[in-house]
């Protein structure tokens, strides 16, 4: 298995900018996930590492060697793409066996590798079935099955589970990094989907707009945001963003809504004449009645076990609190807002940029 290093790297179609100057490592063994929303130059970035894309310009590094510019074929690297990408009119032994088979490997030693893959993804029972008469999730393992069976240096999956229902996805990806586990391989998985990234992942690289935004494990993107896009992108219900009436001076730990005072964080930067946020994940919202912050209740949403309750403050801003579902709150209830101060991200409003 292999490091994977991507320096600089740039990729434009004419006059537009699909990746822009994106650099990230990824380690040996490591599942990286490139996350972010539609057009937002995942794939393309994906593709270059697999060299089904030249770069404009920027390099590709496979266990340190430059592959740049090096063809597909030639980089070692299995390209899982949306799982169904399957020869339905061969049995799963005949589909599993095929990148083998265009390898010109010997019979026996096919036989033996397709084996032992089907063992690992626990299919060997479905060897002899057409693809055609499988369920989504078992041809979803035939598909990743002729993938490991290259024991390629690296696997780069775009969106596989895409095509799944909810339930089924959950599952997959579960099983996906069991595998991944199991085979201790490389992995670059694209999504656009938050909480596969979030639940897979060793490492999110968070794009927007073709850059990197943020790089991380998946507590980290999600407790510290490099910015609001990021926050905003990262986590369900999304966090809220308080504007604040008076700027914050460095090293202050307070700022005012309204007639509230409210701790946040401690910043290094000299912010005094900007336009600020404050941002808090909903789960960090407590409703308690001797806060100054006050806010009315728009509406609930029971989850279970929890009650997302809707709110807009008294100055205007609206934001959603997530709560125990035995918090006793209605449609028109007047209540206190409060949060700890270390549960505040504090932006600059202007560009989105996190302070610290
Ligand atoms: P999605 O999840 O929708 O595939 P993505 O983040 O993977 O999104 P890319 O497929 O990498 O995004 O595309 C990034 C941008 O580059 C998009 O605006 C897309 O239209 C554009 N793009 C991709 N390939 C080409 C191409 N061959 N020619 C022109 N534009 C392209």
């Amino acid at each position: 298995m292999a490091e994977i290093r991507v320096h600089h790297l740039h990729k434009a179609f004419a006059d537009f900018t699909a990746v822009k100057d994106s650099s990230f490592a990824v380690r040996d063994g490591e599942f990286f996930c490139l996350l972010g929303p539609s057009g937002c130059g995942k794939t393309t970035t994906l593709r270059m590492i697999a060299g089904l894309e030249l770069p404009t310009s920027g390099q590709i590094f496979l266990a340190d060697e430059d592959v740049s510019f090096r063809r597909a074929s030639e980089r070692d690297i299995a390209f899982v793409f949306q799982m169904f990408a399957l020869y339905p009119h061969m049995n799963v032994r005949r589909n599993i066996a095929f990148p083998l088979v265009s390898q010109g490997m010997g019979r026996a030693e096919i036989a033996r590798q397709v084996e032992s893959a089907a063992q690992t993804l626990r299919i060997g029972h479905l060897l002899d079935k057409p693809v055609s008469q499988l369920s989504s999730g078992d041809r979803q393992r035939v598909a990743l099955g002729r993938a490991i069976v290259r024991q390629p240096k690296a696997f780069l999956m775009d969106e596989p589970l895409g095509a799944l229902d909810a339930e089924f996805r959950e599952l997959m990806c579960r099983e996906l990094r069991a595998l991944h586990d199991r085979l201790g391989a490389t992995t670059v998985y694209v999504t656009h989907d938050q909480m596969e990234a979030m639940a897979m992942a060793d490492v999110i690289a968070v794009m927007n707009e073709g850059a990197v935004e943020q790089l991380g494990p998946p507590r980290e993107v999600y407790e510290c945001p490099a910015s609001v896009f990021v926050a905003d992108f990262i986590g369900a219900p999304a966090m809220n963003f308080l504007p604040f009436e008076a700027a914050l001076a460095r090293g202050e730990e307070a700022i005012r809504i309204g007639p509230a005072r409210l701790g946040v964080p401690q910043i290094r930067e000299d912010v005094s004449t900007r336009p600020l946020l404050a941002g808090v994940r909903p789960e960090n919202v407590r409703l308690a009645d001797d806060s100054d912050l006050r806010a009315e209740v728009l509406g609930t949403e029971y989850l279970g076990s929890s009650t997302v309750v809707t709110l807009a403050t008294a100055q205007g801003a609206s934001l959603r609190a997530k709560v125990d579902a035995a918090t006793p709150a209605r449609r028109g209830d007047h209540v206190g807002l409060a949060f700890d101060a270390r549960a505040v991200s504090l932006f600059d409003a202007a560009s989105g940029r996190a302070l610290r």
